[in-house]
């Protein structure tokens, strides 16, 4: 039996996009009903942002652990890793945010239906699942994520294969992992296992790690990961992967000189995600995709070619990035209630949870350059920085870029200590057009980690002071 239901909005997909959209609309008094097929959090707190962190926090642990005689600690001699226990808590850290979504539905009186969506038609979608819907609603969000790309590469099935989503759920500690794929995910897992002592090797086809980034911070990550022990293999194109006698996993790459194995007890395929459209029927609504065919197509409000529909986070493909996502969905509320804001994607942080992290926001030096634009560049090492030496932490460096004609910071990376945090100021720094003496002029808290922006905005005028 199929039961009607009648909505101001209707979301489908419940992860960072679509229940950040549900509670923002609530609260603006819209009666919203949000379906969900899997769990609420959608991949983010599932098996994303979250899980993976707190995998970092354990390895980071066992990294201190091991170090700890320098700060004067000592730990016994033998170190165990209990991967059990650490899959064990990073499941209860998900289950307290994903019950925490629960209780925020229901606190803003969202109606929460589980089930899979499909398009009827234009206002009306179906939905199958413990209960059957119709819902029929004046506007509607598509929110409906990403999924994990499939790769052709032989031998893909084998059981030592995993993807991210398996790998988070794994509660055998391997001996070594190949990780396919040099991207942030892929560099995330490779310091992960890598702090928690396996032997890692990485196979990226791309000539540099993380290419969304500028190569001196590339570079500077590459050799940060190869002084922690990670094989790193660039220009590497992975062909097959098989398996051994012993039931060893042996990945095999070509590079410039010939071809290469690689054996390890597992494999990692980190490769990409893409819009997840499964089984929606867009096309019965009439909705249209992107001119490349992947992501539903928006406007700077997130309208798509529907008046009364719009589309939000990795299913449109802009960025994937949760906080993006959340963004995206107060935008597409705005808009449905008549506001004139619009998404702007000039100062969206981004952040990789490798050890040390790495932070960026606004314009790379590379985007500078493709713009032909006139700017300078300021570059302050964390070795200067008092509290990142108290820390035994003074890699890494930040790097400033101002357009000289406006006088404006319009970009910035960060690869040490705290850069997760930090790219907060500087995103607040550049989402407000600060000049770089807008910032000399502020007070930085003395000791903290947040002195190297300081010192960077004096870089890009009279010079950093506390460096030579
Ligand atoms: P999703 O979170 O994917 O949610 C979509 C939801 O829609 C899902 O719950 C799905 O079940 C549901 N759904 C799909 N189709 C239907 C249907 N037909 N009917 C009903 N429900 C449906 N981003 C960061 O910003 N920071 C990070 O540190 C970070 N780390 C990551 C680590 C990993 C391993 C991965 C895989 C991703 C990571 N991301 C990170 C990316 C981030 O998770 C995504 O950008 C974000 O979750 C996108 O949010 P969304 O709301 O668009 O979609």
């Amino acid at each position: 039996q199929t039961r009607d239901m009648n909505t101001d909005l209707l979301i489908i997909g419940a992860g960072p996009g679509g229940y950040v959209a549900a509670i923002y609309a609530a609260k603006k008094g819209l009666q919203v009903t949000i379906i969900e097929k899997e769990e609420l959090g959608g991949t983010c707190l599932n098996v994303g942002c979250i899980p993976t962190k707190a995998l970092v926090k354990s390895s980071e642990i066992c990294h201190s652990v091991k170090n700890s005689s320098l700060f004067g600690i000592k730990a016994g001699n033998e170190l165990q890793v209990d991967m059990k226990q650490i899959i064990r808590r990073k499941d209860e850290v998900k289950e307290k945010l994903v019950s925490g979504v629960g209780f925020l539905m229901e606190k803003n009186k969202v109606q929460v239906v589980h089930g899979h969506a499909s398009f009827l038609s234009a206002k009306t979608v179906n939905v199958t699942g413990k209960n059957n819907y119709h819902i029929s609603a004046k506007n509607i969000i598509v929110a409906t994520g990403s999924k994990i790309s499939k790769v052709n590469i032989p031998g893909i099935e084998l059981p030592f294969v995993m993807n991210s989503t398996e790998a988070l759920s794994c509660e055998e500690l391997p001996k070594s992992i190949t990780i396919i794929g040099g991207g942030v995910i892929g560099m995330e897992f490779a310091f992960i296992y890598r702090n928690l002592g396996v032997e890692v090797h990485v196979v990226e086809f791309m000539d540099r790690l993380l290419t969304m980034l500028d190569s001196d911070i590339s570079e500077e990550i590459k050799h940060m990961a190869q002084q922690a022990g990670i094989h790193i293999h660039t220009n590497s194109k992975v062909s097959k992967i098989q398996r051994a006698d012993d039931d060893e996993a042996i990945v095999t790459y070509e590079d410039s000189k010939g071809e290469h194995l690689l054996v390890s007890e597992k494999v990692l395929v980190a490769i990409g995600r893409e819009p997840n459209l499964d089984g929606l029927d867009i096309e019965k609504a009439g909705i249209q995709l992107n001119d490349k065919g992947k992501g539903i197509a928006v406007d700077k409000q997130m309208r798509t070619n529907l008046k009364h529909v719009y589309a939000i986070g990795d299913v449109t493909n802009i960025i994937q990035l949760a906080h993006v996502a959340s963004h995206q969905g107060i935008t597409a509320v705005d808009a449905l209630l008549g506001e004139t804001n619009s998404m702007h994607y000039s100062a969206v942080p981004n952040v990789i949870f490798t050890s040390p992290e790495i932070a960026s926001v606004g314009l790379s030096e590379d985007e500078c350059k493709q713009r032909g634009m006139d700017y300078s560049v300021s570059k302050v090492s964390f070795e200067s920085n008092g509290k990142a030496l108290t820390m035994n932490e003074p890699e890494g460096f930040i790097k400033l870029i101002k357009d000289n004609n406006s006088g404006k910071i319009v970009g910035g990376s960060i690869i040490g200590p705290d850069a997760s945090s930090l790219i907060s100021s500087l995103t607040l720094a550049i989402a407000n057009e600060l000049t770089e003496q807008q910032i000399t002029q502020t007070i930085f808290a003395h000791p903290t980690t947040g002195e190297v922006i300081h010192e960077a905005a004096f870089g890009l005028g009279i010079g950093a002071l506390h460096q030579a």
